[in-house]
């Protein structure tokens, strides 16, 4: 194939950036070749041409107008594609050859600057998994709000589960075999493969440095960070105990890598890493995370209907992403948790206070994307005016803190600056309505600068001259009709209608012939004309300067910007809670490092939103501490087995945020991790409803589950046959009872499991009571002690309208059923043991306890078992066998 000049460069820039759709700036488009065309058009559905049409070196080719690219790019981007940007470095008309061109900037999916795209109330994180033997460094990044994490995992599982509540929309992997494990586990996440050269150091500085050489070819001043700056975001947690620091620090320099190649350098709003330990926070894995719908529904994927859309009270994006981080990492020590509650007791305590700071915190603008378009340049005179409105809440806010008693919130209070000099200088520099470009001026107020001010005087003044000018030209020539105008393209003009073109003065000079007038001008008007162009346009510059520098001044306070902006979206976020609780009747509860939950009367947060004021039904439950810690809950279909211990787990998860919670009285020992999991069959929503995948989801918490651990288990095990669920459904429990004692709540429809009771120690049975009434079935919502009644699926059926003879045999082979459920001891046969003795405690049924304990066999009992056990079956003959049979019936009659 031929390859022009042109061509070449482009397979050039291709070939740097190969896993991207590359957009090559020609004039007023950007055009794809090759397969990059065919993908673009495919995606976008735009009309696939092709360059050097019908020869044989026919390329595909595809094009966008320039000025419409952002909509195409997220089209791109949405499927999961990155974009690389190749501008042309100069101007076409002043190139000599071909122009230069060159890569200015990747928007991947998890790389993306261009705020107007994301959720502002959610983050936007590009991560990077350094994998070792047996440790996963983590770094994760949000560069549209200069955020930045690092921590690492001991397992797969723990990484896996980490990286759920990360949600990074982008991943970067080292290793090929790891990361063909990872594929496909996080659906929204990309996966991207890089070598073990793109986890290192030194490839970063060299490729930071180079970023900024480039940076300044296109003159763009001093945005980006120099290895100096690069190097102190990651020293900070150079002391912090990581088992292996090398793989943070490898993640960390690769996610600062991808960013120098996307963004073309690391900008200076990006905050140093913030290292923790994953166990420092609740662990709430990525199934547990949907099937408690905290942060969207099972059904559908919507925010609303999740925890996190009814406990949403805050009045900033930044605290909506703060709040969704809090209920992503809830907290483990119950000392800071008591300092959060605190702080939402105290506001929410003071009505009038807690009003007047929410008032203020409605003025805050997103502090951290308006830092990053600051420090990335492309924050305009409008953006600078929103954080003048943010600067100028803030000093309201601080002096509302200083009345502050609880710790938290003077804490807070230290770490916000009120910026008053900032604000000062930038409010006497902007107009109170700036335009949105930049290039046209009219964004400086009077007295800022002094040259400016001489050249607003000249071309204000010159415009005072043409009214002047024009009023003199009508008297002079008698023409009322007469104007002075301007264009673009003409500049300024005398135009006299075709009716009047008699009257013209001789001095006039023809400019412009048009259908029904003329256009002229003076020597005088064009020597005006001149002053005034020159002064507008060397105003509109001079603006343009001014801005930058104005604009690089403020970029120079945005990491103090960023610290006091994180601590206002906490605030944000404590408000909100106080909002909450009063609003929805909230209480605070006490949370303590005791092994026992205790809920008064409390409520499902959601479930009860949907309902009309006063028809949730509150329920208290104790469970752990001195009470059974393994409770079996039956109750018929709809009852609400599900709704019930969800709100116990959400209790316990937003009292560890530090928000109160929806209950008359909460006692809680804080739990490490939360696991929840709902039988397959009931999971139809995920699209994934495997008996495999619950099975998988089973063996992860048994595999991971403490005792400080929380366990909610729904109807596991009914994805498979009766006999296969209730026998996997049996020994979890006694797993979870017997080896890991950790508190957990087992709904179930497995009747069979009640009997659980009677060998484990630490379970209890409890049910949501209804009432027949009539002929119907009362929910109730009540849950009470005890099992449901069994037979009520065989009633329902009869409410339902099944022939009698069918209710009345089906009653006939429930009760045959259970009369084998239990041996001679009274202790169910499903529980039988092969490896060990049952424990018989009995304890939750003493009627049987009487009965049968201590009870020896008789001696002819006794006989018939040593004469079985003695017996070779294998060596008798049919006959032999009826007669011995026959003997031992004998023996016991
Ligand atoms: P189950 O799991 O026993 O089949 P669910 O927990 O799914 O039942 O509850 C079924 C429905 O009953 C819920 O959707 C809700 O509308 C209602 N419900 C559940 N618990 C309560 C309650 N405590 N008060 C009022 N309504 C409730
Ligand atoms: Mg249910």
């Amino acid at each position: 194939m031929k390859i022009t000049p042109m061509l070449q460069q482009y397979l050039d820039a291709k070939e740097r950036y190969p896993d991207t759709i590359l957009f090559f700036r020609m004039g007023d488009f950007y055009e794809m070749f090759f397969e990059d065309a065919v993908t673009a058009s495919r995606v976008l559905g735009l009309t696939l041409t092709a360059r050097n049409k019908g020869d044989v070196d026919e390329v595909p080719m595809a094009g966008v107008p320039h000025h419409a690219a952002s909509g195409y790019i997220s089209g791109l981007i949405e499927s999961g594609f990155a974009v690389a940007i190749c501008e042309q470095l100069e101007d076409p008309a002043q190139a000599k050859g071909i122009v230069r061109r060159d890569v200015v900037r990747v928007i991947t999916p998890g790389v993306v600057m261009d705020t107007e795209s994301l959720d502002a109330r959610a983050s936007n994180y590009v991560a990077a998994i350094h994998m070792g033997k047996d440790t996963y460094g983590v770094a994760y990044v949000d560069v549209s709000t200069g955020r930045f994490h690092v921590t690492e995992a001991a397992t797969l599982g723990e990484l896996a589960s980490e990286i759920g509540r990360i949600e990074p929309r982008e991943i970067l992997v080292n290793d090929v075999e790891a990361a063909s494990a990872l594929e496909g586990r996080w659906p929204g996440s990309f996966l991207r493969r890089r070598d073990a050269a793109f986890f290192d150091a030194r490839n970063l500085y060299r490729a930071a440095q180079d970023a900024i050489r480039l940076e300044r070819e296109m003159a763009a001043d001093g945005f980006f960070m120099d290895r100096k700056g690069i190097e102190a975001l990651v020293t900070g947690f150079a002391e912090f105990a990581f088992r292996d620091p090398e793989r943070v620090r490898g993640a960390a320099f690769a996610v600062l890598r991808y960013i120098v190649d996307t963004q073309r350098g690391i900008p200076s709003h990006l905050r140093p890493a913030e290292p923790y330990h994953i166990r420092e926070f609740l662990i709430v894995d990525a199934s547990t995370k949907a099937n408690l719908e905290l942060t969207e529904t099972l059904m559908g994927g919507k925010r609303s209907g999740s925890l996190l859309s009814v406990i949403d009270k805050t009045l900033t994006a930044m605290g909506g992403r703060t709040l969704r981080h809090w209920l992503n990492y809830p907290l483990v020590n119950p000392d800071t948790i008591a300092s959060r509650l605190d702080a939402v007791d105290e506001i929410v305590k003071r009505t009038s206070w807690r009003e007047d700071l929410r008032g203020h915190l409605a003025n805050v603008y997103d502090i951290e994307r308006l830092c990053g378009r600051i420090s990335s340049g492309t924050a305009n005179a409008r953006d600078l005016r929103s954080l003048l409105s943010t600067l100028g809440a803030i000093e309201p806010i601080k002096h509302e803190l200083n009345s502050a008693t609880s710790k938290g919130l003077v804490k807070l209070n230290a770490g916000i600056d009120p910026f008053t000099e900032m604000r000062a200088r930038v409010d006497g520099a902007i107009v109170d309505a700036p335009p949105v470009t930049l290039t046209e001026g009219g964004i400086f107020r009077r007295g800022f600068d002094a040259d400016l001010d001489e050249l607003i005087e000249l071309t204000e003044n010159g415009k005072d001259w043409i009214l002047r000018f024009e009023q003199k030209e009508k008297e002079r020539t008698q023409i009322s009709s007469l104007k002075v105008r301007y264009n673009k393209v003409f500049g300024y003009y005398i135009e006299i209608t075709r009716a009047n073109l008699e009257s013209t003065p001789d001095d006039y000079i023809r400019k412009q012939t048009l259908a029904n007038a003329e256009r002229y001008f003076t020597p005088e008007l064009k020597e005006m004309e001149d002053k005034i162009l020159g002064a507008e346009d060397k105003r509109k510059s001079l603006e343009y300067r001014l801005f930058e520098a104005l604009r690089a001044e403020v970029a120079g306070h945005v990491a103090e910007l960023m610290s006091s902006a994180q601590n206002l979206a906490e605030l944000d976020v404590l408000v909100g809670f106080a909002e909450l609780a009063v609003r929805h009747d909230y209480v605070r509860p006490t949370v303590d490092s005791g092994d026992a939950i205790l809920i008064e009367d409390g409520r499902h947060p959601v479930v009860e939103r949907t309902l009309s004021e006063g028809r949730f039904v509150p329920n208290s439950v104790e469970i752990g501490g001195d009470e059974p810690f393994l409770q079996i809950i039956t109750g018929p279909n709809m009852a609400g087995k599900s709704t019930v211990i969800r709100q116990v787990a959400l209790i316990t998860l937003m009292a560890q945020m530090g928000s109160f919670v929806p209950a008359s009285r909460a006692h809680l020992g804080v739990v490490d991790k939360i696991f929840s999991r709902v039988g397959a069959s009931d999971n139809l929503a995920r699209g994934q409803s495997t008996f495999m995948v619950e099975m998988t989801e089973t063996a992860h918490i048994l595999n991971n589950a403490t005792r400080k651990s929380l366990i909610i288990l729904d109807e596991i095990g009914r994805g498979t046959s009766t006999f296969d669920g209730l026998s996997i459904a049996w020994a979890v429990a006694e797993h979870l009872h017997d080896v890991i004692g950790a508190k957990t709540m087992f709904a179930t429809h497995y009747h069979e499991l009640t009997e659980l009771v009677r060998t484990l120690e630490g379970a209890e049975n409890l049910s949501i009571a209804v009432k027949e009434w009539q002929d119907d079935i009362i929910f109730l919502r009540k849950v009470v002690r005890g099992q449901a009644n069994r037979s009520y699926g065989v009633q329902v059926g009869r409410l339902a309208g099944l022939p009698p003879t069918v209710v009345t045999r089906a009653k006939e082979v429930l009760s045959n059923l259970e009369s084998v459920q239990f041996d001679e001891r009274g202790v169910p046969l499903a529980g039988r043991h092969a490896g060990r003795a049952p424990q018989v405690t009995l304890r939750n049924n003493p009627d049987q306890l009487t009965l049968f304990s201590g009870s020896a066999l008789s001696p002819a009992q006794e006989a018939v078992i040593d004469s079985l056990k003695t017996t070779d079956v294998d060596a008798l003959t049919p006959l032999q066998a009826l007669n011995l049979l026959a003997e031992l019936k004998q023996k016991l009659e």
